[in-house]
C-alpha cells in the first residue's frame, strides 16, 4: 500500500533510497549457530542476559522519544512528534501517541521507574503497567503509587503487579475512584473487528447500564420475533439480525430522529468490490468488502446485487477501477465519490480512519490548485493538522502522495488495491449465476483491451 524511504544522512549509496530505512540494530546473521553448543545452564543465561539488554534498550528509546517531544515543546510542532515515530516505526499514529505519551510519563513522572528499566531490573511490561496505573492521577499521588510497588515489582508477574498496583492506588487515593470511572467513561466507544470467514465483530465499551440497555432491547425483539409462526432461526442468530435490521432500516431511511447521515458519505461505508467476471459468475475470485477485507465470491455476488450497497467493478485481469457505480450527477459528488474510494482511507500512510471521516484537503491549496481528483485528498483531522503545522504534502500524480516531514524525511502512499490484481487469471466454465445476472437486466460490454463491462438497467 505505500513505500517509505528516508533521506540518507550521507548520500554516498548507490542503491534506490527505498532500501535506505533508518539504522537497524545489527543483528546476528545466524542466531541458531550462536546458540548451537552452549549447554542448559548457559541457554538460561543467555534468555536472562537478553531480556536486561532489551530493557536497557526500551529506556534508551524511552529518552529519545522524551527528547524528540521536548525538542518540538513551544513550536508549531508540539504534538506532531509522535506523527514521526509512526512513519518511521510503520505503526499507527494512536500507537505511537501512546508510547510517546508512556514514554514522557516514564520520564517525567517516574524517574524511579525509568531508572530499573535502563538497569535492567524491570522489563518494559512492567514499566507499562506501573504507567497505566498511574494515568489520570496527580504527582505526588503517581510518586507515592511507585513508592510502594517498585521494590517488589521484579519479582512479582504482571498479574501480580497490577493486583499490587490496584491497591496501592486505593490506599494512596481513597477518593479518586469516581473521578476515575469518570475518566473510564469518557473513552467509551464502538469498534469494529473483521474476523475470518466473512464474520466481524462488533464491540461496545460502555458503562454498565448503557450497554445492558443495548442487550435488554435486542434480546426483547429477539425472542418477540421467535413467537412468529415458521421461525427457525435460534436466539442468538435472532439477536445478531435484529441489530443488523435496526441499523439497515437506519440507512434505508437516510438518518435517525432528525440527524441526517451524512449525503454523498454514508455510502462509503457500504462498498462491495467485485471482479466483472465474479459477479457474471464465470469466476469465483474473491470480493472485497470495503472496511473489511477479501470475501467469497458467492457473497460478494449477493451483497452486489443489495440496493443499500454500492458496487465498485474491477477489471478481471489488473484489478484496477472499471466502474463506479454511483447515481448522482452533481461533479462535486462524483469528484468527491471518486477520490473516496480510490484512497480509502486518510492518505497519511500508516493512518487508518476512514475517507468517509476524512476532510478532503486540496494537496495545493484553492484556488492555486483545483477542486479536481488529483489535487484533492482525504486527511483525517489530526494529520490535517499536521500539514497545516509543517508536514510537507505533494500529489505527483492523482492518488499518489509525497510527504516530507519536518525532520526532512520522506513517506510515499500509493492508492491501495481495491482488489488484488490477478496475473494467473483464468476464466472459468459459466456457472449458472451468470444468467441470473442476465435475467436482472445487467449488459455486460467487452472494451477493446479485453476489460468486460457490466452496467445495470438504470446505467
Ligand atoms: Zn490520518
Amino acid at each position: 500500500m505505500f513505500e517509505t524511504q528516508s533521506i540518507p544522512r550521507k548520500p554516498t549509496s548507490g542503491r534506490p533510497s527505498t532500501a535506505d530505512q533508518p539504522s537497524t540494530p545489527a543483528a546476528s546473521a545466524d542466531p541458531l549457530g550462536e546458540v548451537a553448543g552452549l549447554d542448559e545452564e548457559q541457554l538460561l543465561s543467555v534468555i536472562v542476559d537478553c531480556e536486561r539488554q532489551v530493557a536497557a534498550l526500551q529506556a534508551r528509546q524511552v529518552a529519545a522519544m522524551t527528547a524528540l517531544a521536548d525538542a518540538r515543546a513551544g513550536t508549531l510542532l508540539e504534538g506532531f512528534a509522535a506523527d514521526e515515530v509512526a512513519l518511521a516505526l510503520t505503526i499507527s499514529p494512536n500507537a505511537a501517541r501512546q508510547r510517546v505519551a508512556d514514554a514522557q510519563t516514564l520520564a517525567r513522572r517516574l524517574p524511579d521507574t525509568l531508572s530499573a528499566l535502563a538497569g535492567g531490573a524491570l522489563d518494559y511490561y512492567r514499566a507499562r503497567c506501573i504507567v497505566e496505573a498511574v494515568t489520570g492521577l496527580d504527582d505526588d499521588v503517581a510518586a507515592a503509587v511507585q513508592a510502594r510497588v517498585l521494590p517488589g515489582a521484579a519479582e512479582r508477574t504482571a498479574t501480580q503487579l497490577r493486583a499490587a498496583l490496584r491497591r496501592a492506588v486505593l490506599t494512596t487515593d481513597p477518593a479518586g475512584a469516581e473521578e476515575r470511572h469518570a475518566r473510564v467513561a469518557a473513552e467509551r466507544r464502538v469498534d469494529f473487528h473483521p474476523d475470518a470467514d466473512g464474520m466481524a465483530y462488533l464491540g461496545v465499551a460502555a458503562p454498565a447500564d448503557d450497554t445492558l440497555a443495548v442487550y435488554t432491547a435486542i434480546d426483547g425483539l429477539a425472542r418477540a420475533a421467535r413467537r412468529a409462526p415458521g421461525e427457525t432461526r435460534t436466539l442468538p442468530q435472532l439477536r445478531a439480525d435484529t441489530l443488523a435490521d435496526i441499523a439497515r432500516d437506519i440507512l434505508a431511511a437516510g438518518g435517525w430522529r432528525g440527524l441526517a447521515l451524512p449525503r454523498q458519505r454514508h455510502r462509503a461505508h457500504l462498498q462491495v468490490t467485485v471482479g466483472a467476471d465474479t459477479l457474471l459468475g464465470v469466476s469465483d475470485e474473491p470480493g472485497w468488502l470495503a472496511g473489511y477485507g477479501p470475501i467469497s465470491a458467492p457473497m460478494a455476488r449477493r451483497i452486489a446485487a443489495d440496493a443499500t450497497w454500492q458496487r465498485i467493478l474491477t477489471d478481471p485481469v489488473t484489478g484496477s477501477l472499471l466502474d463506479y457505480g454511483t447515481a448522482s450527477h452533481d461533479p462535486g459528488a462524483v469528484v468527491e465519490g471518486h477520490v473516496l474510494t480510490r484512497d480509502q482511507t486518510c492518505v497519511n500512510p500508516v493512518c487508518a480512519t476512514p475517507a468517509a471521516s476524512c476532510d478532503l484537503d486540496h494537496t495545493i491549496p484553492y484556488p492555486a490548485g483545483p477542486t479536481a481528483a488529483g489535487n484533492l485528498a482525504p486527511l483525517c483531522r489530526h494529520t490535517h493538522r499536521a500539514k497545516q503545522a509543517g508536514f510537507r504534502l505533494a500529489q505527483p500524480e492523482p492518488g499518489v502522495f509525497r510527504w516530507t516531514t519536518p525532520t526532512g524525511r520522506t513517506y510515499t502512499r500509493r492508492p491501495p488495491a481495491l482488489a488484488p490484481p490477478r496475473p494467473d487469471h483464468r476464466y472459468r466454465a459459466r456457472s449458472p449465476d451468470a444468467d441470473q445476472i442476465g435475467a436482472r437486466g445487467w449488459r455486460v460490454t467487452r472494451a477493446k483491451g479485453g476489460s468486460t463491462h457490466i452496467a445495470d438497467a438504470n446505467g
